[in-house]
């Protein structure tokens, strides 16, 4: 029997424009150039078309939650009223009975107190980007001019922290820059009190690897290993959520589960352009221009009629088309061929492992490891595994 896909939720791009220039950022410095004819803002119009295709599309699905992912470029770029607009909208629009998940991945840089208390009221929770608290381990991060960002998201993160309207602590989205320190990263986003914080490898293709990449080294595992050493023996009840070894460990003990760095998985998020443009996941515009395009807009097409879209249905069958070598692979039940937009070639498409193969396979077989010893020591002692994650 097919399994159903169900979606998730939709990342609304609700800016196609950004305040700042990260060199590693697939929406601009990837390839992909559609940007430049996307309307800058979404308008009101876009918005009640997609609120009316969620709304059909939750009434025959029985589905109980539902995600908005307010996204851009940069999301604070468009006004208060945008936000409280939307979710007025879609108190009125959706069937009340089911669950909305609102969140904002924002770079933090206009995030002031007043943003955090319209976000806080509306019920949005608040996710920022920072690769790390040095300017090193920020140096892709700049603005249109070349400066460093790093100061302005750490006040973003500081008025969030301290905003008496938030009802969730920001979570943290940092890309991996392997040339700084993971003990000290560690230490310092504990210092910092971060709850969540999910790590990202840099997004490339095998035609176009990220800076300073090379394939047959494991820089990307090494570090992440030192990374999960800090925070596997950390006995800090209130240490962060890492959501990367979360996943992994999860896969490992046999749990269930969509992670899209992890192959993803039937359950997908869709991308709604500016325009109202129906896309796959975001990152695949590094496979090249204009890969993501699917010709379907939520003004005449439904949330559903994208499934049939071959790149759309390539993402969600993505498990299921894995190349020789991930399909014969020791950890492919957990690794799943990795992120899709990192197995992409022109030559081969998506039958390829993925970029960062070596750097999965070693990440994996040490956490697999770990875990196995712990198993083994904490039956010796009676103590249950999950007392230890
Ligand atoms: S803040 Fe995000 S959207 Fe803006 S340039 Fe950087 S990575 Fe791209
Ligand atoms: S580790 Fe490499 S070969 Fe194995 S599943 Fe992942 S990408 Fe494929």
């Amino acid at each position: 029997m097919k399994t159903k896909v169900i979606i998730r939720g939709l990342v609304l791009k609700v800016a196609s424009r950004c305040n700042l220039n990260c060199e590693y950022c697939y929406m601009y410095n990837l390839g992909d150039k559609t940007y430049k004819s996307q309307p800058k803002v979404m308008s009101q119009e876009v918005v009640i078309h997609l609120l009316m295709r969620v709304k059909t599309y939750l009434t025959e699905s029985g589905s109980k939650t539902f995600a908005f992912i307010f996204h851009g470029g940069e999301p604070l770029l468009v006004g208060y009223d945008f936000y409280q607009n939307f979710v007025r909208k879609a108190n009125e629009l959706l069937p009340a009975s089911i669950q909305i998940i609102y969140t904002i991945q924002t770079n933090g840089v206009l995030l002031s107190d007043e943003w955090c208390k319209v976000l806080g009221s509306l019920g949005i929770r608040i996710g920022i980007s920072l690769d790390g608290l040095s300017e090193e381990a920020n140096r892709f991060r700049l603005d249109h001019h070349g400066r460093s960002s790093l100061s302005a998201t750490l006040q973003g993160i500081a008025n969030a922290q301290t905003s008496k309207h938030l009802k969730y602590l920001p979570g943290i989205l940092s890309v991996i820059n392997p040339n700084i320190n993971p003990d000290d990263l560690y230490k310092k986003y504990k210092s910092l009190k971060i709850r969540h914080i999910n790590f990202l490898l840099p997004d490339g293709t095998h035609d176009n690897l990220p800076t300073g990449f090379e394939l047959e080294q494991t820089i990307f595992a090494d570090w992440l290993i030192k990374l999960f050493d800090n925070w596997f023996e950390d006995q800090d009840r209130d240490k962060p959520q890492i959501t990367f070894f979360n996943q992994i460990l999860n896969k490992i003990l046999g749990g269930e589960g969509d992670f899209e760095y992890l192959g993803g998985g039937k359950n997908i998020n869709l991308i709604i352009e500016t325009n109202g443009d129906i896309e796959p996941q975001d990152s695949l515009k590094a496979c090249g221009n204009g890969f993501t395009k699917t010709n379907m807009n939520i003004s005449n097409h439904a949330l559903e009629d994208s499934f049939k879209h071959p790149l759309i249905k390539f993402c969600i069958d993505s498990q299921e088309t894995l190349c020789g070598q991930c399909q014969n692979c020791s950890v492919v039940e957990v690794c799943n061929g990795g992120f899709i937009t990192h197995r992409y070639d022109a030559k081969n498409g998506f039958n390829n492992p993925s970029i960062y193969c070596k750097d999965l396979e070693r990440l994996i077989h040490y956490i697999s490891i770990r875990v196995e010893y712990l198993l083994i020591y904490s039956s010796n002692k009676n103590i249950k595994g999950n007392e230890f994650f």
